[in-house]
Parts: structure tokens; sequence; C-alpha cells
């Protein structure tokens, strides 16, 4: 299957091809066509699965017939990452149409997005309250909107954004097609999508999971050894590009710190930073001269960098969404990742409600001297020849079970000094870094856990 059974007009197909799409994704063959008939959606999609695509190729479609430099999209997105995200993917997209998009949120000024607007734009992606304070300022209005995105529902709930979403319709009369992606369905977004959609079509794609080709691996460990034990991850892993989580900005500003002493090229996005600032760390982040980025929750929404080879959950989330949000920013696209999260006794609670959801359960790898007390688990049994990145990480393991693991992990974090000092970025020999991961590995369960 390809994009030409889509009948897309030559402009769009050129899009298409210059961001180098062979296969449509399945979201994609089941949502385009009925977008294209006009038929209102109902989305149930995880990250990464190319749902922003799904919608955006069939409204420019639509678009490419019809007056020109009127606001005639609206999508509506919980974050700002989310929004320049879409607006990126759309400019590659619609290059060739003349079709125009802009991205609207605060943290900025007005002034330019009002010019833009004034300038002439068909699709306008915005985040719920600058919006809002553009419609009160009548910068534009909803009148000739034909198709209403909003994408990421569940998480302009969790973000609080459901009543201002309920006045941005307010803003909006007469025909129109809505299409609506949600990760999760909680009741809040199940009325509203009762409310606003006319018939709509179901799509859904692998609802609340991690997509299939991330490998997931939970180390138990102590909060007070955490940044040990990461700095020993990535002295003796091979990663091309690491996007770390913690729960709070000021930990995310601190350990992006101490990893640049550590010698890493790594920078945090966090809501401590100024609207610029965030858009620095992500675009350096994505062009490869961050190689690490060191992220809270909401700073990260919406964050697409294709290559991102390791996800770590510093701090576990706080939510099974946010973990699923958090391991879909690898993986992306059918690309094979890996997530690793450090869970204490006190997140075994949010690690079971993960396991219900994800379906399997997930084996604690203790490592020596890190490990916080766990409770003995059961190891999940490995499905035998089905994962290659296995037998990568596990290339030795008698050597480290045979008690003698290959390098030292400090006890405590008081400081960077107490360290193995030889652990320095990218001067292990790999034989060295293999016996390392494979200690690590193999020091507890010696399994990887991973998602059937
Ligand atoms: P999304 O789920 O929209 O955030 O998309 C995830 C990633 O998949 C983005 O980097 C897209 O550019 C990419 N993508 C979307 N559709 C396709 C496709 N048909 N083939 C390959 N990559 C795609």
């Amino acid at each position: 299957m390809n994009f030409t059974q889509f009948d897309f007009h030559q402009k769009i197909a050129a899009g298409i091809r210059a961001c180098n799409y062979e296969t449509p994704t399945p979201i994609q063959e089941q949502a385009i066509p009925a977008i294209l008939e006009g038929r209102d959606i109902l989305g149930l999609a995880q990250t990464g699965t190319g749902k922003t695509a799904a919608f955006v190729l069939p409204i420019l479609q639509r678009l490419l017939n019809g007056p020109r430099g009127k606001v005639r999209t609206l999508i509506v997105a919980p974050t700002r990452e989310l929004a320049e995200q879409i607006h990126g993917d759309i400019t590659r997209l619609a290059r060739q149409t003349g079709l125009r998009s802009v991205a609207v949120y605060g943290g900025v000024g007005k002034l330019a997005q009002i010019k833009r607007i004034r300038a002439g734009v068909e699709i306008v992606v915005a985040c719920p309250g600058r919006l809002l304070d553009h419609l009160r300022d009548k910068t534009f209005n909803l009148s000739k909107v034909e198709h209403l995105v909003l994408d990421e529902a569940d998480h302009m709930f969790d973000m609080g954004f459901l009543p201002d979403i309920r006045r941005i319709l307010n803003y909006m009369h007469g025909e129109r097609q809505t299409l609506l992606f949600s990760a999760t369905m909680p009741d809040e977004i199940r009325h509203l999508a009762e409310e606003i959609l006319n018939g709509p079509v179901r799509v859904q794609i692998a609802h609340s999971k991690p997509t299939a080709t991330v490998a997931q691996v939970l180390f138990s460990v102590e909060q007070n050894n955490k940044t040990s034990l990461l700095k020993d991850i990535m002295a003796t892993t091979n990663m091309a590009s690491t996007l770390i989580f913690t729960r709070t900005k000021h930990r995310a500003e601190t350990l992006a710190r101490q990893l640049q002493k550590a010698g890493y090229a790594a920078t945090s996005l966090q809501g401590n930073l100024s609207q610029q600032k965030r858009q620095q760390a992500l675009s350096g982040f994505k062009r490869g001269d961050f190689k690490v980025l060191v992220a809270t929750d909401i700073a990260a929404r919406g964050i697409d960098v294709t290559g991102i080879s390791h996800v770590i959950n510093y701090d576990v989330p706080a939510t099974v969404d946010a973990y699923t949000h958090r391991v879909g920013r690898t993986g992306r696209a059918s690309r094979t990742g890996e997530a690793f999260t450090f869970a204490g006794r006190e997140d075994r609670k949010i690690i079971s409600q993960i396991e219900r959801s994800l379906g399997s359960k997930l084996v604690w790898n203790n490592v020596p001297g890190l490990s916080a007390e766990m409770p003995t688990f059961t190891p999940a049994k490995e499905p035998a020849g089905k994962k290659p990145w296995l037998k990568a990480k596990r290339s030795r393991p008698g050597r480290a079970r045979a008690g003698r693991p290959a390098f030292k992990f400090a006890k405590s974090e008081g400081g960077d000094k107490q360290e193995a000092p030889h652990v320095r970025p990218g001067k292990a020999g790999s034989r060295q870094k293999r016996r390392r991961r494979a200690a690590m590995l193999d020091s507890g369960s010696g399994n990887l856990f991973l998602n059937p």
C-alpha cells in the first residue's frame, strides 16, 4: 500500500515525497479516506503513529478548493511545543500548495501572530489560552472555519483546558468537520466527543500502549543513587539521542547541569525557561547539537524528534498516560528504541498500573550498590528470538553472573567526585562497555522487560 491510493493532488503528493513518507501508517490508512469524505473522526491514537499527517494531509486536500487568506482550519493543541510541531509538519507537507499556517500560543508577543494572521493564513494551530485572547481581541474570527481539530484532547483535559475549549466552541457557528484525537478516553472527553462530533468514524490504533518497537527496562534504584546509575548507563550504552524526564523543573535544570559537567552535550527543556530558550533547546536537540535533553512532562508534550534512541524516566511519571507519552518519544515511525525507568519502593503502585495497561509484567533490574530494596518479583519470560536487541544487550551474560561486576557504582551522589572515576563518557572500550552493560542487566532478574 502506498500514498497513491488516496489520490492526493500532485502538490500534496510532492509534500509527502519531500517528507520521505513511503507507506501510510495504520492510522493514516484508516483516517485519511474518512476525512477526505468529510466525516467527523474520533481518533484514539498513541504518540508516534503518524497521527499528525493523518489529519493534515486530507485537510490540505480539502483546502485546495475554496477561498484563500481566510482561517478555514483551526487545530487546537495543549502545548506550545505540540503547536509548533504541527505547524512545522503543515509547512513541510503544504510547501507546494501555497496554503499557509500560523502557530499561536502564549509566552511570546502577540504582534507577530497578529501580523501573520492578517497577512492571510488558512490554518491556525493554537493553544487554547492565547487563541481565546485573540478571539476576544477580535484579531480574527472563526466564522469561516470548515475543519476543527482537537489534538491530544485528554491532555487538554489534564491541563484544565476543557472550559477554554468550550469557550472556543462558542465562537464557532455553522457547518464544520470536527476531528478529535486523544490517547485515552476519560469520561469528560467521551462526553465532549458525544456533544461535538456528528456520526464520527472511530479510528483506534493500539490504544494506550507504547509502540511495540520500544524495549522497556525498569531499574530498581534509591532516589539518591539515580544520577550515579544514569551516568553509568550513559557511559556504557550506545545512545544516539537521549530524552530524560524528571518530575520537576528544578530537577531537570540541575540534572542537565550535572550532565554537562560530566562532559555530555546536555540541556534542559522546562517551564522556567523563556519561550526563546525552550525553542533553542528543542532545535539544538533536533539538530543533534545536544545529545541529551532533560525535560519535564509538560515541556516535552508533542516533542517529535525522529531518532531518539533512548527515553529515561529518571523519575517515574505520575500517570500511566504520561508513561505512554514519554515512552512514545522513542521508537517513532517504526524505529526501535529503549525506555529505561528508574523506580523505587514508593513507585510500586504506579508501576503496577503501568503493567496493567501494558498487559505484561515489568521486571525489576537490580544494580549492585545502587538498588532500592525491593521484594522478589518473578522474572518475566523472554519471548525468544523476536527481539533482536535482547541478543545485543545480553552478549556476555556468563561473565556478569560469575559475580565479578566489571565496574564499580558509586554508593551515593554526595557529589560527582564520588562517582567511579574511570567511567568517562565515550572513553570506555567496547569490551568494557559490554561487560558493564551485562553486569547491569544481569545483576537482578537478568531480564529486560518487554512489551509483548
Ligand atoms: P506523529 O504521530 O504525527 O507525531 O508522527 C510521528 C513521526 O512519524 C513524525 O516524525 C512523522 O514525520 C513520521 N511519519 C508520519 N507519517 C509517516 C509515514 N507515513 N512514513 C514515515 N514516517 C511518518
